[in-house]
């Protein structure tokens, strides 16, 4: 039987702007996007026909049809007319709920397994396309790195750093709802805004430029804060533990600090561990 391994990695949101509601019931949105070393295992078997999906690690998570995984297999089994079925096995590592784009990442890792699996020789181009029929970020997962997302995220324009970046990621124990954060946003966008402007300058050709961290903002941030205080205890921690800044990735509910030094980081870690949260050090990567 043929079998394939696939690692998932999590995305974070080095800032996000919210630029509007579209006709399409998505949101027009600008964000730095960047896979880190956190990440799920995915396990593909081949079998006849049909395609199941088991999750384990992490409690809650959809077995079969509801899990994203399943929907990214159904959609390319169909597009490519395929007769043969999979069996996936995730091992959870991303908590869920968390803004860390695990279930998307799952489905981008599908799309790569799955090529791979069943021999389709798909371009990258054809399973991008695939991958934005299934979510907005599922695109970005599935070539990893560090881009520029803008429109719902599907449009990506890539950025090399000169090294890479360490993070203390911190999930408070609790899953916020990104549609409950979407409709409670308030928004801050001014025509002068820094963020908005360094993204214009790299879409215009300017990839040398330093990132702004310290411009960095998510407008999702504000009202997920005033809802749960909690975050805003975190940011606060992870910035008097040395990071250079601290906010929310995408909407929630972990926050990140970012790190110049990967020791510091680990002890940043090692001190802000506690019962209930679950405290990761990780690293971009792609
Ligand atoms: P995003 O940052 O993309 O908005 P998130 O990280 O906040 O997403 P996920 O962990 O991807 O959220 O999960 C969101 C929902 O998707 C969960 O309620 C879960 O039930 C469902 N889901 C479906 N498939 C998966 C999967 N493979 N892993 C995690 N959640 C999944």
């Amino acid at each position: 039987m043929a079998v394939v391994t696939e690692k998932a990695y999590a995305k974070i949101n080095l800032g996000l702007k919210i630029l509007g509601r579209r006709v399409d019931g998505f949101h027009d949105i600008l964000s730095v996007m960047q896979t880190v070393d956190l990440c799920d295992t995915l396990t593909l078997v081949e079998r006849p026909k049909e395609i199941d999906v088991h999750c384990s690690g992490i409690e809650g998570v959809p077995d079969g049809e509801k899990n994203l995984a399943y929907k990214a297999a159904a959609l390319l089994k169909k597009e490519y007319n395929v007769e043969k079925g999979v069996s996936i096995t995730i091992q959870k590592r991303i908590p869920v709920g968390a803004g860390l784009g695990g279930g998307s990442s799952d489905a981008a890792a599908t799309l790569r397994g799955l090529n791979r699996l069943w021999k389709l020789k798909i371009t990258e181009s054809e399973l991008l396309n695939i991958a934005s029929s299934v979510g907005s970020d599922v695109p970005f997962l599935l070539r990893k790195g560090t881009a520029v997302a803008s429109r719902r995220g599907e449009t990506l324009h890539y950025l090399k750093l000169p090294k890479p970046l360490i993070y203390v990621a911190i999930y408070p124990g609790f899953a916020v709802s990104t549609e409950w954060a979407y409709k409670n946003r308030k928004n801050d966008l001014t025509s002068g805004d820094k963020y908005v402007n360094f993204i214009l300058s790299l879409k215009r050709g300017l990839t040398d430029k330093e990132l702004p961290f310290q411009d960095m903002k998510n407008d999702l941030e504000q009202a997920v804060e005033d809802r749960y205080p909690l975050i805003g205890e975190i940011k606060k921690k992870l910035l008097s533990a040395g990071a250079i800044m601290a906010s929310l990735s995408g909407s929630g509910s972990t926050v990140y600090g970012l790190f110049d030094d990967p020791s510091q980081a680990r002890q940043a870690a090692k001190t802000l561990q506690n019962s209930t949260w679950s405290v990761f050090v990780c690293r971009s990567v792609g």
